[in-house]
């Protein structure tokens, strides 16, 4: 069977003499695939099953796998290849996309997350902290785990001064009810406020917000630990983007 479907490359494992194997997310979910003979120069398939890679792909179903018959490039993001900075955290978001393994409408939303994501890094808009920090939050969000910022889970406080978001519960106390159970503070009001705009807000303004670098740190801080908490496992490309973060 013969279908056609978009993707993004989200790994390119060199197999074989010149073989890609693919993982790409579609707007179904996570897809293998192999692009046999694609590392060869002529190769018609070379150009769009690179790393990161936004392409419309056709597949054949083979026995025991998909097979890339012609992959058509729609959208490269270079900057991401012109940093190890970036190259770093785009590797990040493809372990925590693929991590999430998401299906149906969320693997759409979620392509479009990442989509988002590595177009901003890709052209230098928004830091890469920045960028860290919605992505984790949001696809988290996306993938079920919504933390609970509506108010402090103790006394109802909306807003004021620090607040502490507790991301083994993934639960949120003012400063008063934190200290009661011993939990410091790590979210100033900025901060919160981005959190709350990154889980609430539609699609079109998600990352259309401001913050200063330190509320950033705090934010990122918070939000990493978040997704690590969700996924629940160790991702291999943290330990090397934590090298290269600015
Ligand atoms: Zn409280």
């Amino acid at each position: 069977m013969r279908t056609t479907t978009m993707g993004l490359v989200l790994r390119a494992t060199k197999t074989g003499e010149a073989d890609r194997a693919l993982l790409l997310l579609t707007p179904d979910g996570l897809v293998s695939a192999m692009a046999k003979g694609a590392l060869r120069l002529k190769s018609r398939l070379f150009s769009g099953t690179g790393l990161f890679c936004y392409s419309e792909f056709t597949l054949f179903e083979g026995k025991t796998m998909f097979v890339v018959d012609e992959a058509e490039v729609r959208q490269v993001f270079w900057g991401i290849h012109e940093s190890v900075e970036h190259m770093a955290l785009a590797m990040y978001f493809a372990e925590l996309a693929s991590t999430l393994s998401p299906t149906g409408q969320e693997a759409e939303a979620q392509l479009r997350l990442l989509l988002n994501s590595l177009y901003l890094l890709s052209e230098g808009r928004r830091a890469p902290r920045l960028v860290k920090a919605v992505y984790e939050l949001r696809a988290m969000t996306l993938a079920g785990f919504m933390p609970d910022l509506v108010a402090c889970a103790d006394c109802v406080k909306y807003e004021g001064g620090a607040f502490c978001f507790d991301a083994r519960k993934g639960r949120l106390y003012c400063g008063e009810c934190a200290a009661k159970r011993e939990l410091e503070c790590n979210l100033d009001p900025a901060a919160l406020a981005a959190m709350r705009h990154i889980v609430f807000s539609g699609d079109d303004k998600l990352f259309s917000f401001s913050l200063a670098e330190h509320s950033t740190q705090l934010l990122g801080a918070v939000t990493g630990r978040w997704a690590l908490y969700c996924v629940d496992r160790p991702l291999r490309s943290l330990d090397f983007l934590n090298t290269v973060l600015d």
